[in-house]
């Protein structure tokens, strides 16, 4: 594609989240009297830019590479019965299989350090709208569109089968962070999912739960479904965070350069006491990783 192709289709998919999104969003808000251009909208534009032009093409690249890699894990055959299915099982199982993985990935996420990291950035928004969606660090982009697509690639569902899929999600990932809240029944919204669990799972509290993708099915089996009746009084994070894009892409990087240099003193200085510990490797993990990430 050229670069007058490429500005072309940026600028005609950012028209037509507007057109989608903000009516709802004046229709229907959940914080009423958020303006279009709320505090931090630009740097959330240079995140919308960012995926569209830099990281959507890289990340297929590196997933199809991948795909190819996980072609021998399953046998041939298995995979041809599962292409031989209707369509409407394989959806139906290409869902709750990427559903289940991509809920306990991002347990993980708001559980361990190092994925915390990079997941914290889509979590520094503090304003959220259809544009806030697109605030995610390209490295947290990968981890969780390959834990999506992992059951597709080592099942073999083939792939037209799924490129509806993949673009409802998309779609559906703008919508659940919309400055919107449907009057929808109840039993709707446990089934489908809507804006306020995700606005919930922004919460300043970082265990505030909801952590399914489009159905809240997991989270209703796993326990971790909240549903309050009203908005969160503040969405963020409570640790500093980087005020430009640039700021956001090196951030998880130069955390991770102040963790080593600090472990480096702290284990120059306790290294005999470790050496001499009796508390048994598995327990030491384990300190360190509770001790870490809550
Ligand atoms: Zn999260
Ligand atoms: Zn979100």
């Amino acid at each position: 594609m050229t670069w007058h192709g490429l500005a072309f289709s940026v600028g005609a998919s950012f028209l037509f989240l507007v057109l989608v999104f903000r009516p709802l969003e004046l229709a229907f808000p959940a914080k009423a009297g958020q303006r279009f251009f709320r505090p931090a909208w630009f740097t959330d534009l240079c995140f919308f830019l960012g995926q569209y032009l830099l990281w959507s093409g890289a990340v297929l690249w590196l997933l199809t590479r991948f795909g190819h890699w996980l072609d021998g894990v399953v046998p041939a055959a298995f995979r041809a019965r599962v292409a031989l299915q209707p369509w409407w099982i394989q959806a139906i199982e290409v869902v709750l299989l990427s559903d289940f993985f991509v809920y306990w990935g991002h347990r993980l996420q708001h559980r361990n350090a190092f994925l915390w990291r990079f997941h914290s950035i889509h979590h520094t928004a503090e304003h959220l709208d259809w544009l806030a969606a697109h605030r995610e660090h390209p490295i947290d982009t990968v981890y969780t569109m390959g834990l999506i697509n992992l059951p597709a690639f080592v099942l073999g569902f083939p792939l037209h089968t799924l490129a509806a899929l993949i673009a409802f999600r998309g779609i559906w990932a703008i919508y659940i962070h919309s400055n919107v809240r449907l009057p929808l029944p109840r039993f709707v919204r446990v089934l489908i999912g809507a804006p306020e669990l995700h606005h919930w799972h922004h919460d300043r509290n970082r265990d505030a739960g909801n952590y399914a993708n489009i159905s809240p099915i997991m989270d209703v089996i796993f326990g971790t479904y909240v549903c309050p009746d009203h908005e969160p009084e503040a969405f963020g994070v409570n640790e500093p965070a980087a005020k430009t894009y640039l700021g956001h892409m090196l951030r998880p990087f130069t955390l991770l350069k102040r963790r080593r240099v600090h472990h480096g003193d702290t284990e120059a200085r306790s290294d005999s006491a470790v050496a001499n510990s009796s508390v048994s490797p598995c327990l030491r993990g384990e300190q360190v990783f509770s001790s870490s990430t809550r």
